[in-house]
């Protein structure tokens, strides 16, 4: 089994040249993140994932996880891990120095997840949502439950999770029946969740679950919706553990992937009622739910990336062991590496991991820029970008990592279907990502609705004049091989975008019936610009008089998107143009 190793020279090249470190660390507040912090930072990183993390990923996805006197066992060294994750900071490195986290922008905790998720993303799983948990309770919680909860959330004592999902209540969280009735200051939550990722474990001294739920006189739909803190064990007045609350973990979901990640179906108030506090305001969970919706969609995002990189470092390290057959050009038989065919296929998966990384990082700076900016303006304008760019992250790079992990398995021939290899592992792993914190076709929704028709298109036209000034110098074969591929795709994308704007008054089918079509056609446009972006600097770089053999790869890298893997936003300009009819031409009774 090869072990994970950080692509530290891709991370920080996409840092600092497609993400601009630059310009984030001139940010107020951001002025240590410096490129030497910045690598220092990603090589201890890179350390603690490949070897304490990533060992125990196989194991992880063999032996699983089980539920023994009401308490979910995980894998045999998982617990030391978290604790050696907790004891060197990792969980606050992202987070405000206000509620002592390390203060370091969001892009540089973006690149440091990415190997967490490589490492063994159903461990990383844990983190993420204590990390999503932390936002919630900073944006939204009164003083008191702050003070109480954060400092040990961000050191990553308690953990966190995320309960949304109930059995007819998954995309639709308007259909939400947990209730949640006033008890003096504090309310008695009632009622099942399921899929509750983490939702019981013993790797962390407490639990705090961010728990969506109804009152009793709430509104009908997604307007009478709370949200609230129920700890796993109540906290007393001076900080402390206190007694066991009223919940408890039911049952484990037996998965396709993600085995080490216990999915929980969790049972709230069974006796007197779990103990609940209110975060935001009542009936407005949803809203405090969805300012934090942008990370976790790019935390998922990324995902994509990172099982991507580990699915392509193993069937690299296959490739370059297995011998079969004689390649042109080779004296006896040959590593498969030598076959073209097994290059095209390693090079479609290093191509779209790259280009998944720089899409990825750059929504990430992006976020600091809409956060961090000084002017209002210029804050707004990135937020607008961000905003318009996460389905796209979200849905581009899970899609994709469908494919660099089913590939991975192909470049592994036989051996790949059987798992003992661990290429399948990366395989189911990867299933789930299209699916959970909104499938694909919700992010589609998300673009072609809240992000296109609602702005008129003005985020995505910006979007469009700032890929258009791409350009690159005369006298390179390989760019301008390049550039003639990504002015197609570019031009593909700008008629499909006003198409679809003209047409989606006329035809209310349309955004979900072609939506997830356009989002890969603005995904694949928007990774060509960067990887273009990309091939640039590295021009630079050569032309500066480096030899680092790097450079001249990203080069090549950038020809073969454009060449191999773009050409696709042509058929998906003409299957968004050819529109909802045949989509919904049989009845849905005729199925
Ligand atoms: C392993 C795992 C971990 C999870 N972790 C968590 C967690 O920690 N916390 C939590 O709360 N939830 C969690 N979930 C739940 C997850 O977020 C949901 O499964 C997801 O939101 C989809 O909901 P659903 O499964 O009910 O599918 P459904 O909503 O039933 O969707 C089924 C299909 O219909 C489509 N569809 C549904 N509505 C629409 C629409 N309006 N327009 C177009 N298409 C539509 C969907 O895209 C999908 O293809 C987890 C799920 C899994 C499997």
């Amino acid at each position: 089994m090869t072990e994970y190793q950080a692509p530290l020279q891709d991370m920080q090249f996409v840092i600092e040249e497609i993400a601009g470190l630059d310009e984030i660390s001139r940010l107020p507040g951001y002025e240590d993140a410096t490129p030497d912090l910045v690598v220092a930072v990603l090589e201890q990183a890179g350390v603690l994932a490949s070897e304490v993390i990533s060992p125990l990923n196989h194991v992880g996805d063999q032996q699983g996880t089980h539920i023994e006197n009401n308490a979910v066992v995980s894998p045999p060294g998982y617990a030391e891990a978290y604790r050696q994750f907790v004891d060197s900071g990792w969980q606050g490195l992202g987070k405000s120095t206000a509620i002592d986290g390390q203060g370091l922008p969001y892009l540089v905790h973006s690149a440091v997840a990415e190997m967490w998720y490589s490492a063994n993303m159903a461990f990383a799983l844990c983190p993420l949502l204590t990390s999503g948990a932390i936002e919630a309770i900073e944006m939204h919680a009164p003083e008191d439950l702050k003070q109480r909860y954060l400092p040990r959330m961000v050191s990553g004592e308690w953990s966190g999770t995320m309960n949304l999902t109930e059995p007819q209540a998954g995309t639709d969280l308007a259909a939400i029946k947990t209730r949640a009735e006033r008890d003096g200051d504090r309310y008695r939550i009632r009622g099942q969740k399921i899929f509750i990722t983490w939702g019981e474990h013993e790797m962390s001294d407490n639990i705090v679950h961010m728990v969506l739920a109804r009152l009793p006189d709430a509104p009908e739909g997604v307007k009478g919706i709370s949200l609230f803190l129920v700890p796993k064990y109540l906290v007393n007045e001076d900080g402390s553990r206190g007694q066991r609350n009223d919940l408890k973990v039911v049952s484990l979901e037996t998965k396709l992937g993600i085995h080490s990640s216990p999915t929980c179906v969790m049972s709230y108030g069974d006796g007197d009622g779990a103990i609940g506090y209110l975060v935001g305001e009542e009936n407005n969970g949803l809203a405090c739910m969805f300012t934090m919706m942008n990370n976790a969609r790019l935390e998922v995002g990324m995902q994509g990336v990172a099982i991507s990189e580990r699915a392509y470092q193993h069937a690299l390290a296959f490739a370059r062991e297995r011998v079969q057959g004689v390649a042109r050009g080779q004296t006896g038989r040959s590593t498969i590496i030598h076959h073209p065919d097994v290059r095209r296929m390693l090079m479609q998966m290093r191509a779209i991991t790259q280009a998944g990384r720089a899409l990825a990082y750059y929504a990430s700076a992006q976020t600091d820029l809409a956060h961090h900016a000084e002017s209002a303006e210029v804050r707004e304008n990135h937020q607008r970008r961000v905003d318009l760019i996460i389905p796209i992250v979200k849905g581009w790079c899970t899609e994709m990592a469908q494919e660099v992990a089913s590939l991975g398995v192909q470049v592994h021939g036989g051996m790949g279907f059987i798992e003992e290899t661990g290429a399948a592992q990366y395989m189911r792993d990867a299933r789930i990502l299209t699916i959970y914190e909104g499938t694909t076709g919700i992010q589609a929704l998300d673009l072609m609705g809240r992000k296109m028709l609602r702005d008129q298109g003005r985020a995505m036209t910006e979007l469009i004049a700032e890929m258009k000034t791409l350009d690159a110098p005369a006298g390179n074969d390989d760019l301008a091989v390049f550039m003639a591929g990504f002015e197609l795709g570019l031009e593909a994308l700008e008629d499909a975008a006003g198409w679809y704007l003209r047409q989606a008054a006329e035809d209310p089918d349309l955004g979900s019936a072609v939506g997830v079509d356009f989002l890969l056609l603005a995904g694949n446009v928007t990774c060509a610009w960067l990887m273009g972006r990309a091939a640039l600097a590295a021009a630079r770089h050569i032309a500066a008089g480096s030899d680092d053999s790097a450079y001249p790869h990203k080069i090549s890298t950038a020809r073969f998107f454009a060449e191999h893997i773009l050409p696709r936003a042509e058929a998906q300009r003409r299957m968004v143009k050819s529109g909802s009819v045949s989509v919904m031409a049989i009845d849905a009774d005729d199925f």
